[in-house]
């Protein structure tokens, strides 16, 4: 992650942002700019900050668990399409790998659970095409963001966290290498699903759907050459 900028050091990891991501931030302000103003191009961008702080906290919830199993996080990087916490090493025990994986989700859930129970906000969304509307409060967005988040994270394929939490689950009655491949091909089906439903209703699965297709592929090899269990 050469391409990225160091923006802040919290308990010992750097937080980076990546170049492409402050691009993002210019397009996100011009496009909202042409649609509502100078008041809609802050309102876009606040947005996508609050998302990204959400997707921050999230990685936090990955480097802390890891922390826990001596497990040192060097950097946090933000992108476009989320963020990524560079672990120094993958839990050895399969145990400790669900507990790193579904603590970035969790993170996500105790968000939610305070903006709805101590904020008492959370109500007024329920669907995607709501985040674009001005009279929606922007702690009711966070909500629908941060369910989404979970819902995202946990589809159960490679690099999401749920194709680590299948691993891991698998992993507890084979060999890693058995488990990483099977999730592997479920993420890689799962894919060609996605790829599927996206050319037929939303293009925007076809993008996932590659994203995954890859992230599959990119894992089993990751595997394979580290030689592990
Ligand atoms: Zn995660």
């Amino acid at each position: 992650m050469r391409s990225s900028l160091k923006v802040a050091s919290i308990f010992g990891i750097e937080v980076r942002i990546h170049l492409t991501f402050l691009l993002f931030l210019v397009w996100i302000w011009f496009i909202n700019y042409q649609l509502g103003g100078f008041t809609g191009a802050i309102q876009g961008v606040l947005f996508i900050l609050g998302l990204f702080a959400c997707v921050l906290l999230h990685e936090f919830g990955h480097a802390f668990a890891a922390r826990g199993f001596g497990i040192h996080t060097p950097d946090i990087t933000l992108l476009p399409i989320g963020g990524v916490a560079r672990l120094d090493r993958i839990p050895e025990k399969p145990w400790q790998e669900l507990v790193v994986a579904i603590a970035g989700p969790l993170v996500n859930v105790v968000i939610v659970a305070v903006l709805i129970l101590v904020m008492h906000t959370g109500g007024a969304l329920d669907q995607v095409e709501d985040l674009e509307s001005p009279t929606i409060g922007f702690l009711d967005k966070m909500v629908y963001v941060n369910k989404m988040l979970i819902l995202f994270n946990l589809i159960p394929a490679f690099p999401m966290d749920g194709g680590r939490i299948l691993r891991a689950l698998l992993a507890m009655a084979m060999p890693y290498s058995r488990a990483t491949q099977i999730a592997a091909w479920i993420g890689q089906g799962l894919a060609v699903v996605f790829a599927i439903f996206g050319i037929l209703f939303n293009p925007w699965l076809i993008f996932i759907a590659y994203f995954i297709f890859v992230g599959a592929r990119q894992e089993a090899a990751m595997v394979r050459a580290r030689g592990v269990r």
